[in-house]
């Protein structure tokens, strides 16, 4: 259940844009940064860039300007409330920038796939170091023949893994699916490419970049509120950005800001809120982000399953790109043996106790022979690891998220979920 206020309570917004101003107006002092500098809004469409731009505008009106990286897994009303906030807030529209993963760079990334993916690996790292991991160029070899098992699985029609793996790794005219093709996998926690590459590198390249070039010193406001995270949290309000020392800072105007703080200003000024919020969203970008919770995804399947099918259709793509999904498809039984047998081995202690020491490097099965029996992997998921699954596919994911706690019993309430009906955690609905 969200912890979110049902009630906006009132809050003295002129007062807390003015001790924006007031800060802003030390910090440009205290980093002598020039009165004819740029300020750049990172804007996203969701609630906390929304105020974060009419801040800005409110108080330095056609100097700011306003950019958006389109990650390509957006919301079509993000994108459409993007296209037409300066409407609303009578600010500069808003540039729309977008990372395009080229024809060459699919053509590098097949010639490595051609050169290394046809030799057997050994893997250093993790619980199947050691393993020698056969070639997926093959087909004479006993995992080449395993592997077409997987292929008549899989509803395709190729004679190697490779020869597979090369038909997808072409432009598919989306960015976030480009992106996790380039890469072999979607992005998670430990690798999210997506905001690297995507969002952060494609706005800087495309909208800060070129003004830099021009010797300008540019400020990006950022609608980054500390009570979101204790990461977020500890950001400072007011930093030097290292990717152009001197001339480039970054400036979180909201960061003492609440929720509820952020839909007052939106009525202060007048603007009503990216529509996604009256229809249930916590939180709107990515739909869905991979890293988003049980209870989102459950409200995306119940409320827009065509992002579901999208990720669906992904994810059957981006499956044939990845190598170690390929490897593992060709398993028949379970991956906790694979953990239990390939990572460890039990040995009698002097106590004649049974303990489970880590193999060394050679002292393991190999998966060359086939002489291995593992479980099948079949994908690289979208939603990564969840509900106790190790490589759930989206399908699966949405299955797990519809139950209760535990994911065990199917939750009534969320089974039942009135799309109709407006379920906003803010208070939206008057
Ligand atoms: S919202 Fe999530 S999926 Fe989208 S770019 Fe950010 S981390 Fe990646």
């Amino acid at each position: 259940m969200t912890t979110a206020p049902a009630i906006i309570i009132p809050t003295d917004i002129s007062a807390m844009v003015r001790e924006i101003e007031t800060t802003y107006a030390s910090f440009l002092e205290n980093f002598r940064i020039p009165s004819d500098h740029v300020i750049v809004v990172n804007y996203s469409g969701g609630k906390d860039s929304t105020a974060t731009l009419a801040i800005a505008h409110h108080l330095f009106g056609d100097k700011v300007q306003n950019v958006m990286a389109d990650t390509d897994n957006e919301h079509e009303y993000t994108i459409e409330y993007a296209k037409n906030i300066h409407t609303q807030v009578g600010c500069r529209p808003v540039q729309l920038v977008k990372r395009i993963y080229s024809a060459a760079d699919f053509a590098r990334r097949r010639a490595y796939m051609k050169k290394n993916w046809s030799k057997k690996q050994a893997i250093r790292m993790g619980a199947y170091r050691g393993v020698v991991m056969p070639s997926l160029g093959r087909a004479d070899t006993a995992f080449g023949q395993a592997w077409l098992k997987t292929a008549k699985r899989w509803g395709i029609d190729f004679e190697t893994a490779l020869d597979a793996a090369l038909s997808v790794m072409h432009p598919s005219g989306n960015s976030f699916l480009d992106a996790a093709l380039l890469h072999g996998k979607f992005p998670m926690l430990r690798d999210r490419f997506c905001t690297d590459e995507l969002k952060i590198q494609i706005a800087y390249d495309a909208a800060i970049r070129p003004m830099l070039d021009e010797g300008e010193v540019v400020v990006q406001w950022s609608g980054v509120r500390g009570d979101e995270s204790s990461k977020r949290a500890g950001y400072d309000r007011f930093a030097v950005d290292m990717r152009d020392e001197g001339y480039l800072f970054n400036f979180l105007p909201i960061h003492q800001w609440t929720a509820a703080d952020v839909f007052a200003l939106h009525r202060y000024f007048g603007i009503k809120p990216n529509p996604l919020y009256l229809q249930g969203a916590s939180r709107v970008g990515c739909m869905n982000c991979v890293l988003c919770n049980k209870e989102e995804i459950s409200e995306t399947a119940a409320r827009w399953p065509e992002h579901i099918e999208k990720h669906r259709q992904w994810e059957m793509k981006v499956r044939l790109a990845s190598r170690w999904v390929h490897w593992m498809s060709t398993g028949t039984v379970s991956q906790a043996w694979v953990n239990s047998i390939i990572g460890f081995r039990e040995i009698t202690n002097r106590r004649g106790e049974t303990v489970k020491v880590r193999r060394l490097l050679g002292d393991v099965p190999r998966l060359y022979g086939l002489d291995t029996e593992v479980q099948h992997l079949d994908w690289s998921g979208f939603y990564g690891p969840r509900g106790g699954m190790g490589a759930p596919s989206v399908t699966e994911v949405v299955e797990w998220a519809r139950t209760g706690r535990g994911g065990k019993v199917y939750d009534l309430v969320k089974a039942s979920l009135n799309t109709a009906t407006c379920s906003s955690r803010y208070g939206l609905c008057e």
